[in-house]
């Protein structure tokens, strides 16, 4: 094994946005350097980094520039071009590698990947034409869904398929020639869990973080998740979730998300090998976050305990209806267990993920209740500052 990255190192960032953000808070804590490179300025991650270096990820020139000067590069958006890694990786190591980005970034490889590993996963076949659509319902069963193979997240590039007349129109509207079909999954739940890995090929699962959305987009996460019995769902998945670590070859975080069935049986849904919307509640909940996992693992650094100090409760904060004002922070901080987290963000667009605020409780539920009270208080009275969305704060 190398020797570590110590601390004073300076780490690289592709990708700018909060999640890069909130690595690099975890990083300047424990003493090291961060620089970042994405198309942008002004960034969630530039503004709290060493250096931001906007150039597109293309540019290949200003990636080696932006590699030579620092010592392990990162990222926190997995749909870097595999040519950024592979330049990246001549100069310094690049962890999770560039091969984990290559298998996560396209659903049909992700699932084909998880299918030889004997990972149980929703019933799915590739689908490149109408014609192949057609044949695919037969052993797939309606109904299904039809997502696009690649460059896909929060529900973006996806239709249910409920009757056969939905398929022409379903397949013109994703204007792909590469497409997942799925069975679609009565689940109960939907729970993710963070599997961390070390230099050193150890690796921990954390959860099960149980997952609420709204409009496809993440909305609640709450941990333990409200299941009978939590331990045992962690017991189930930590052999599953190793597994897929270190088939990947994983150094790094990796977010699992399943499906959990009727009959208690955990179907893998998808993989993002970075930290993830899900595990943000580990900042406030946990001995060792998310981030700092993602950093002790890259530098070759022994992982922390993901320890959960108390339950937890943590909702999204999205544009949607932010208002002249802005949202009463006062008012939600009266509740003296809810930690406020903004990502710097200055345009607050609908959809677009601003914040967050996670709750820590005596309980799970109690963690949930919390949160969304002191989410409720972020509305403004004033009808014209802040409306009424139900994915609004
Ligand atoms: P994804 O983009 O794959 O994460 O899907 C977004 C959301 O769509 C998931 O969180 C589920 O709520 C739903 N979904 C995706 N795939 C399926 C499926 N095969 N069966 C049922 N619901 C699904």
């Amino acid at each position: 094994m190398s020797d570590p990255i110590l601390p004073g190192s300076t780490i690289g960032v592709l990708g700018s946005g909060q999640l890069g953000r909130m690595f690099a808070i975890a990083a300047r804590q424990m003493g090291y350097r961060v620089h970042t490179l994405s198309p942008a300025d002004d960034t969630p991650t530039g503004q709290v980094s060493d250096r931001e270096v906007r150039a597109e990820y293309g540019d290949l020139a200003a990636v080696r520039e932006f590699a030579s000067r620092v010592d392990v590069v990162t990222f926190e958006f997995e749909n870097v071009p595999a040519g950024t890694a592979a330049a990246c990786a001549e100069l310094v190591p690049v962890r999770p590698a560039g091969s984990v980005l290559h298998t996560t970034q396209n659903r049909l490889r992700e699932k084909t990947f998880l299918q030889s590993i004997g990972i149980p996963t929703a019933p799915f076949m590739a689908v490149r034409s109408l014609p192949e659509l057609e044949a695919s319902v037969q052993p797939i069963g309606l109904p299904a869904v039809l997502k696009t193979a690649g460059w896909g997240y929060d529900g973006k590039g996806q239709r249910v398929l409920r009757t056969p007349a939905d398929l022409p129109p379903a397949w013109e509207s994703l204007q792909t020639d590469e497409a997942i079909l799925e069975g679609f999954i009565d689940f109960t739940m939907e729970v993710s869990f963070i599997q961390s890995r070390g230099l050193d090929e150890r690796s921990s699962t954390f959860g099960p973080i149980e997952n609420i959305h709204s409009h496809h987009i993440l909305d609640l996460s709450v941990v333990p998740a409200r299941v009978p019995d939590p331990a045992a769902v962690l017991a189930q998945a930590t052999p599953m979730c190793t597994r897929i670590a270190e088939a990947l070859g994983l150094v790094g975080v990796l977010c699992i998300e399943c499906f959990v069935t009727r009959d208690g049986q955990l179907l893998v849904n998808e993989l993002a090998p970075r930290p993830h919307n899900s595990g943000h509640l580990t900042i406030d909940a946990c001995v060792t976050s998310q981030f700092e996992q993602q950093l002790r693992a890259i530098c070759g650094l022994p992982l922390g305990a993901m320890e959960l100090l108390r339950p937890a409760a943590m909702a999204n904060l999205l544009g949607d209806g932010w208002g002249a004002g802005g949202p009463d922070w006062a008012a939600a901080l009266q509740e003296p267990h809810v930690k406020l987290h903004l990502y710097g963000k200055s345009d607050p667009r609908p959809g677009r993920k601003m914040g967050h605020l996670t709750a820590l409780g005596n309980t799970a539920e109690d963690a949930v209740e919390r949160v969304l009270e002191a989410r409720g208080r972020l509305r403004r009275s004033d009808p014209t500052r802040v409306s009424e969305g139900a994915s609004v704060l």
